[in-house]
């Protein structure tokens, strides 16, 4: 075992190396990695073969130059990314982010981590990630649309139902899908629906795909929950962001009893201790794109912290549904110290490092993202079977299915994490039932 710590390290050390200046991606590497010993010692071929090595390298990166023109006629230049990270499973599938923080390692990042995550899911889908510097905020429609169709105009040839199946991700939503897909369509002449998920509901989309990855968070908190005799019911939550994923996180917590009594924006915190209106969440966010501050012109009970810290809030459960490393280890010593008993991410990666070892030494239940935030990507690829099938299926029967998904991701981390001799532990649960797919895969199909 001991050599194996010493290969791992020596694996990650090479890793750094070849990735300079991209510490969010080594992050994710070293994350899961450090898991990988008992299974690696199980299964000596996964060694002889390297398997951990060539997964850490991406099988494709593009970079290219997004030129485009704003309102007032002025040029403007961004920087596209798309990471096709494996496609030993499936074609390459995974959102896009548009965000002014975006660099290769951020996408490397999220593409590692997608690939554990698609795998977990059961569903045939490889992992990617892409996106671009570009920031969407204060950006007119015709910007959007502009920006949207110089992006398609480079990253179309790289794509296809069979190759790379982009989504959303921060900053990406129906609307940029939209306009990708249609420049896809003009450029391509091809009516490809399974090219893009998160569709329109007129074009390809599925019911519960916008739902699905809040709904999905809570499906597999719920059951986490109950391992431990516990529930949402009368307890009270925090969900950080008020963005796709934050949104229906908030509403299922309702429908299961849960009082969510804080949301929150890159710019401040809302704390609401009768319980967030989401419908006034929903209009600010989804229909007028405002910042979160202005829902206390409707609640004026709430209280609007600037630049506030939300996990400052005592709660029962957290929810970290906004972005990257945005729950340190002093914010979750912050946490258990006010009573936390379970964290659960909707975002990739939003605890660090320091964060995760404070909830482990704590024992409190803790569900990383590429375990818990899965149904969005697991109701993409139901979007990409209803396409293939050019059938379209009610709300109910796809939540249902979404339902299963999240119980069976869950039970599968779960028991994984018994098997290997670290019961409750959804970290090696998740990384070890992730990887093991596609190693095995990858070793089925010889060198790839
Ligand atoms: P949205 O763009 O819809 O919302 C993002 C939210 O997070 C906004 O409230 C935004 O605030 C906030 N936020 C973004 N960056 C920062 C930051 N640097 N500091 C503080 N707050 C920030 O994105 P999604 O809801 O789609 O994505 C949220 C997270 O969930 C991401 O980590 C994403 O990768 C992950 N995810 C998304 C899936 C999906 O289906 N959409 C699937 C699985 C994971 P502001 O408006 O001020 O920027």
């Amino acid at each position: 075992m001991s050599n194996l710590k010493g290969r791992i390290q020596e694996i990650y050390d090479q890793v750094v190396r070849r990735n300079p200046g991209e510490p969010e991606f080594h992050q994710a590497v070293k994350e899961v990695i450090e898991t990988l010993g008992t299974v690696l010692e199980k299964h000596p071929e996964y060694v002889e073969q390297k398997i951990i090595e060539r997964i850490c390298e991406p099988e494709r990166q593009i970079i290219f130059r997004v030129p485009w023109i704003d309102d007032k006629g002025e040029i403007h230049i961004n920087r596209g990314f798309r990471v096709q990270f494996n496609s030993a499973i499936g074609p390459y599938k995974g959102g896009c982010r548009f965000h002014p923080s975006v660099y290769l390692g951020i996408i490397k990042f999220l593409g590692f981590e997608q690939l554990f995550k698609n795998s977990l899911t059961g569903l045939p889908i490889g992992g990617a990630k892409g996106g671009s510097d570009f920031d969407p905020k204060g950006r007119s429609n015709n910007e959007i649309m502009r920006f949207c169709q110089s992006f398609m105009n480079e990253l179309y040839r790289y794509l296809g139902e069979h190759t790379d199946v982009p989504a959303g991700d921060i900053g990406v939503g129906g609307r940029e899908i939209g306009y990708m897909f249609g420049q896809y369509k003009r450029l391509t002449n091809r009516y490809e629906t399974g090219v893009f998920t998160g569709k329109g509901l007129t074009y390809g989309g599925s019911l519960a795909r916008t739902e699905a990855t809040g709904y999905g968070l809570i499906f597999f908190t719920h059951e986490m929950l109950a391992t431990r005799k516990q529930s949402f019911d009368g307890k009270t939550c925090l969900v950080s962001g008020s963005g796709n994923v934050a949104i229906y996180t908030m509403e299922k917590v309702q429908k299961f009893g849960g009082k969510v009594v804080a949301c929150s924006d890159s710019n401040g915190v809302i704390y609401d201790k009768k319980g967030i209106d989401l419908v006034t969440v929903k209009r600010l966010k989804e229909v007028e794109r405002r910042r979160i501050r202005d829902y206390c012109e409707v609640h004026p009970d709430a209280e609007y912290r600037e630049k506030g810290v939300i996990w400052e809030i005592p709660c029962d459960i957290a929810l970290p549904c906004a972005t990257q490393n945005e729950l340190n280890g002093e914010s979750a010593a912050k946490l258990i110290k006010n009573g936390c008993i379970a964290v659960a991410e909707g975002a990739n990666m939003p605890t660090t490092p320091e964060g995760i070892k404070v909830f482990q030494d704590a024992g409190i239940m803790y569900a990383p993202g590429k375990a818990s935030n899965a149904g969005g990507v697991a109701t993409s690829a139901l979007e990409m079977q209803q396409n293939a099938s050019r059938d379209s299926w009610d709300f109910d029967f796809t939540e249902k299915k979404l339902h299963i998904i999240m119980k069976k991701i869950h039970a599968s981390c779960f028991e994984t994490a018994d098997t290997y001799g670290c019961p409750g532990n959804y970290v090696i649960g998740a990384n070890i039932t992730g990887f093991r797919k596609v190693a095995d895969t990858m070793i089925a199909m010889g060198l790839i």
